[in-house]
């Protein structure tokens, strides 16, 4: 059998050994819940709040700043409306981007349909949201703001910064969000230097299982509870927490390699694929090269991308289709960034993780031009 080529590591990763290795121990041997007040409850709640160092630790943060949630999705839903439903009195403005996540776009829409007043950012062509629209959009009004760091499509970094200087400026009544599900242990962060009120990120896109995330609230922020209950994590969060996912998030952090080491890896093998794909007449590259090198997204124009997703995947490759969206519309990512429809419809998503090579992508370059030759070219 053919090797396995993995390129679908933005959808989700596989668990590294020592995450893997770190839920099991924990399975085994701090099984107690870490609210009871016996010796085994007090085990699993030192692995709980070793974690929480852990996490708080990798982006500047302080552990009690740290409320583990089940995933990224979970993250952002408390972020938005429990922002929402705190601040809702002292304005309805939230300002955010075309392209956000549908984890946050579902839950702004929803807040909409209550009488919010959103307002939704566009990208250039790089896929980036402009600084000066940022500005321009919050005003004292506004009572969130909400942009991700790294768009899950086309890599675009976005300014986040930018938009903690766009709130202090205008004296917004506003707490800043980040969705940093795909720039989480890729990117270096901070939380100070972001300047953001409130992060979302999840476990199994940096290798440790599904089922686990965090959300940091920055110290005297207060926002509303999504969950309620038993008052786990300090009332924000109610439900037992699951500490062995838990534990394994922070096996996974530990395990990172150092983060600007690998990011230049990253960006030679970015490179060696750009190049690569130029010798194609057909295969475009749509992410910016200024993007975060662990996402790629390309179009090989006049073949549809589910097509050439099932014709990879028979050659043992695996990568997401671009275009995959509800109701045949594309995607709405590279809409925004103008590119046209033919190459939107043959779109597909390359995403990195730091067990790919440069023969990985050889193998889908290979594979691409045997697609090319045998499948019947779309009329699109
Ligand atoms: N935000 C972004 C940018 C994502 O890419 C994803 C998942 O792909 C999520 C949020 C949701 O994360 P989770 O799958 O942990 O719910």
């Amino acid at each position: 059998m053919d090797r396995t080529v993995y390129l679908d590591n933005s959808a989700t990763t596989a668990a590294c050994k020592e995450s893997v290795a770190a839920v099991n121990e924990c399975l085994l041997n701090t099984w107690g819940n870490p609210s009871s007040l016996h010796t085994l409850g007090m085990f699993a709640e030192n692995v709980l709040e070793d974690a929480r160092k852990t996490v708080a630790e990798f982006i500047g943060a302080k552990p009690k700043e740290i409320y583990f949630t089940s995933c990224g999705t979970e993250s952002n839903n408390t972020a938005i409306l429990g922002t929402a439903l705190r601040r809702k009195k002292r304005g309805n403005r939230i300002v955010t981007t075309a392209v956000e996540h549908p984890s946050v776009e579902e839950t702004v829409k929803r807040l909409e349909k209550d009488g919010f007043e959103v307002i939704r950012l566009k990208t250039d062509k790089s896929g980036k949201t402009n600084e000066k629209d940022i500005f321009d959009a919050v005003d004292k009004n506004t009572v969130l703001v909400s942009i991700m760091l790294v768009n899950n499509e086309s890599g675009a970094i976005m300014p986040v910064e930018a938009a903690a200087r766009a709130i202090k400026q205008s004296g917004a009544p506003a707490l800043l969000h980040c969705d940093a599900v795909q720039g989480f242990g890729k990117l270096p962060i901070s939380v100070q230097k972001l300047g953001v009120d409130l992060l979302s990120a999840s476990g199994h896109k940096i290798h440790a299982p599904k089922g686990v995330g965090f959300l940091y609230i920055k110290d005297g922020v207060s926002i509303d509870p999504l969950l309620t209950g038993g008052g786990q994590e300090k009332g924000m969060r109610s439900g037992t927490e699951c500490v062995p996912l838990i534990n394994g998030f922070a096996a996974a952090i530990k395990a990172l390699p150092e983060l600007k080491t690998q990011y230049k890896k990253q960006q030679d093998i970015c490179n060696y694929a750009r190049n690569v794909f130029q010798k194609s007449d057909i295969i475009k590259v749509n992410s910016s090269p200024d993007a975060l090198p662990y996402i790629m997204n390309i179009s090989v124009e006049g073949y549809r991308s589910e097509t050439l997703l099932h014709f990879l995947e028979s050659r043992n490759i695996y990568v997401s289709s671009g275009s995959a969206c509800a109701k045949g519309k594309g995607s709405y990512v590279l809409n925004e960034m103008g590119l046209d429809r033919r190459r939107i419809d043959s779109a597909l998503r390359l995403s990195f993780s730091r067990y790919n090579s440069k023969e990985d992508i050889d193998l889908l370059y290979g594979a691409l031009c045997e697609a090319v030759n045998k499948l019947k070219r779309n009329n699109i």
